[in-house]
């Protein structure tokens, strides 16, 4: 698989470094302090990563975020192949076949930057 260019390698290091402090502070304001860190871009897409595990009420907050979400989609429809590899993706996961997941996980950005930009 083709690596980014440097250029766009740059552009996803920026995108997951600003992710995480997004991050950060959305769980700042409701007084948990989490540590959020950029990761490298792996296979054309920003990576952040929490530095410890999530106390439960971390993990309720953003149960309820989410839940909370209506979703920032602009048709408001549910695109249909995000959700398929999604789920290929997640069946690849539990399987334990990394290289398909990857290989989903890179189909994925393709999908989103032709389709959702
Ligand atoms: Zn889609």
């Amino acid at each position: 698989m083709p690596n980014p260019q440097p250029a766009d390698a740059d552009v996803i290091r920026q995108t997951a470094a600003r992710v995480a402090v997004e991050l950060h502070d959305a769980l700042r304001a409701h007084g948990h302090s989490v540590q959020v860190v950029p990761e490298p871009p792996s296979y054309g897409q920003p990576y952040v990563t929490f530095l410890s595990p999530l106390r439960e009420d971390e993990a309720r907050l953003i149960t309820a975020a989410l839940a909370a979400y209506s979703g920032a989609r602009e048709s408001g429809q549910p695109c249909g192949e995000c959700r398929s590899i999604k789920q290929e993706w997640a069946t690849a996961q539990r399987g334990g076949d990394r290289e398909g997941a990857a290989a989903l996980a890179w189909s994925m950005g393709l999908h989103q930057r032709r389709a959702h930009t």
